[in-house]
């Protein structure tokens, strides 16, 4: 569709301006460019039987042409696989080689790389091509006639789009969404939050995960909205931009993961005390902020949300979701159902069941926990080139998150969902109790002077595993005794930590600000 009243896309760092009119003929005309290429290709490899969807990464500096490209494939039935170019090669080559990629798009900052990609290709045996563009030569083809037919025509049966999981238990998996699944996953969280074609949503994430691309991207242009993609992460910048200038649209709508708020935060405090204010009071009359890809820390949420502080009164809503699914819960509409430490109710077209695995049965009842289940019109149905991995946690029609998830008896929250973290790693099993880790991090981040802590169960002989903290605290000393007395009336004897390790700087984290617990309780308590 055409949305004459909005913009599209507005691409920073240059702050050039697409309208949708611009990006349909921009799409017919790069559709064009990528269908003589591949008509090409196919002319070369004439014997070669290719019965699956053609793959094509995408290697662009966050912009306008990842989702230029992004759609141009789609007409041409391929899938879109965008990858970070900033990610290590060893990291994107892995990427290329496993999704037996045929073409690569990339602009011209990225083609040294993509070149290199090739190699790495090569050396297995397969082949695979570059496509280098700018907008200039895009918009250079000779193309009279707008052409978009092929985007009317996309078979829901079709895979779109290929995301790697973030890596957060292991090697990313590629996760293949079929068109139907996608639009699924759009159009719920479009109506979730009642997007509109006035919204203009701030874009810092980066365009590779299901965050930035499915929860933000693809709704704004759905819903006919504008969304203005930011290159760079820039805290001073952030909170500038939502106060209205002249000259500029309001920013409506903001998406982050917890790191960003608690960047932001940190951001707040170096802007000078008048600035300070003006800039909550900005934050306080966007529509919409979101939190999720990770749990939010309580002590997040309470500094971001203090009425005329930090986010100036700004409830900050929480949704949970996976690459495989969209997102799968929110917190919701109503600002009194955005309740700390919860995630809220299933979105449009999902199914949640929680399963007990001990007695292979459905859990009901509050307040007992099993592992979160998924099923419906926006869940994938495969992992790239997995089949065991497909097979063993899609069964049954129901996807198998490895999420542990309780429903929640508490006043105000009742019936919304509460993540207790991962089974593998964040639900940590002590003298035959289960603990969730998140809720220890919760709790510990209440205390005065913590900064950043992450709770994992390592290895012992008579408990088999204890709790054991890696925390950042500006406080000038902590023991493992402070945080045991200090955290008595707060959690359960059995759950107060038995180890710490303090670390100076940061945790280390993903590009999506996750912690990968396997490698860290490693790295921070070592086997003897
Ligand atoms: P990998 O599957 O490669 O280990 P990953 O699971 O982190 O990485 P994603 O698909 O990006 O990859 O993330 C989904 C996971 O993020 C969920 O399974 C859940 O554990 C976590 N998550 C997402 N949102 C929330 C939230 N609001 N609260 C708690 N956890 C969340
Ligand atoms: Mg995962």
């Amino acid at each position: 569709k055409e949305f004459p009243n909005s913009k599209a896309i507005i691409d920073s760092p240059k702050l050039k301006t697409i309208t949708y009119f611009e990006l349909l003929s921009d799409i017919s005309k790069l559709s064009k460019i990528i269908s003589s290429i591949l008509k090409n290709m196919k002319k070369e490899n004439e014997n070669e039987e290719e019965e699956e969807e053609i793959r094509i990464i995408i290697l662009c500096e966050k912009g306008y042409l990842v989702p230029l490209s992004m759609l141009s494939i789609w007409i041409n039935n391929g899938i879109s696989i965008p990858i970070l170019p900033s990610l290590p090669l060893p990291e994107q080559s892995y990427m290329t080689i496993n999704s037996e990629t045929s073409l690569i798009i990339c602009d011209s900052k990225n083609k040294l790389r993509a070149e290199e990609l090739i190699k790495q290709v090569e050396k297995e045996g397969k082949k695979c091509e570059i496509k280098q563009i700018d907008l200039e030569n895009v918009r250079n083809f000779k193309d009279d006639i707008i052409d978009l037919e092929g985007l009317k025509d996309l078979d829901g049966d079709k895979r779109a789009m290929m995301l790697f999981t973030s890596g957060t238990t292991g090697r990313p998996k590629g996760v293949v969404t079929r068109h139907s699944a996608l639009a699924a996953q759009v159009s719920a969280v479009a109506e979730a939050w009642k997007w509109s074609q006035s919204d203009h949503l701030l874009h810092v994430l980066p365009l590779n995960h299901l965050h930035g691309i499915v929860v933000a991207l693809l709704p704004t242009l759905w819903s006919g909205a504008t969304v203005e993609l930011w290159e760079k992460f820039d805290g001073p910048a952030i909170w500038k931009r939502w106060i209205p200038e002249d000259n500029q649209d309001p920013i409506t709508m903001f998406f982050g993961v917890p790191t960003v708020y608690s960047r932001l935060i940190a951001a707040h405090s170096g802007l000078s005390p008048e600035l300070q204010k003006t800039a909550s009071k900005a934050s306080s009359n966007l529509r919409l902020q979101v939190s999720g890809s990770a749990p939010l820390p309580e002590s997040v949420k309470k500094t971001w949300e203090q009425p005329g502080g930090v986010g100036g009164g700004q409830i900050l809503l929480e949704r949970y979701g996976m690459t495989e699914t969209g997102i799968i819960a929110g917190t919701g509409w109503e600002v009194e159902k955005r309740i700390k430490g919860h995630v809220g109710f299933p979105l449009k077209g999902v199914e949640i069941r929680l399963w007990d695995e001990e007695s292979g049965k459905v859990i009901t009842d509050r307040e007992i926990s099993g592992e979160v289940q998924v099923r419906g019109p926006p869940i994938t149905k495969e992992y790239w080139r997995l089949p065991e991995v497909t097979e063993k946690e899609f069964q049954d029609g129901w996807f198998k998150t490895g999420d542990v998830g309780i429903y929640s008896s508490e006043f105000g929250a009742e019936g919304q969902l509460r993540i207790l973290g991962r089974n593998s790693t964040d639900i940590i099993k002590s003298g035959g109790e289960k603990i969730s880790a998140i809720e220890i991090e919760r709790a510990i981040l209440e205390l005065e002077g913590m900064k950043d802590c992450a709770v994992v169960g390592v290895d012992d002989e008579e408990w088999g595993q204890v709790v054991s903290v890696c925390l950042v605290t500006s406080r000038s000393s902590v023991t493992v005794t402070d945080l045991r007395s200090e955290l008595r009336n707060i959690i359960a004897p059995y759950k107060l930590p038995k180890k710490l390790k303090i670390y100076d700087g940061e945790i280390p984290r993903n590009n999506m600000g996750k912690v990968n617990k396997k490698k860290l309780v490693l790295e921070a308590f070592p086997p003897a």
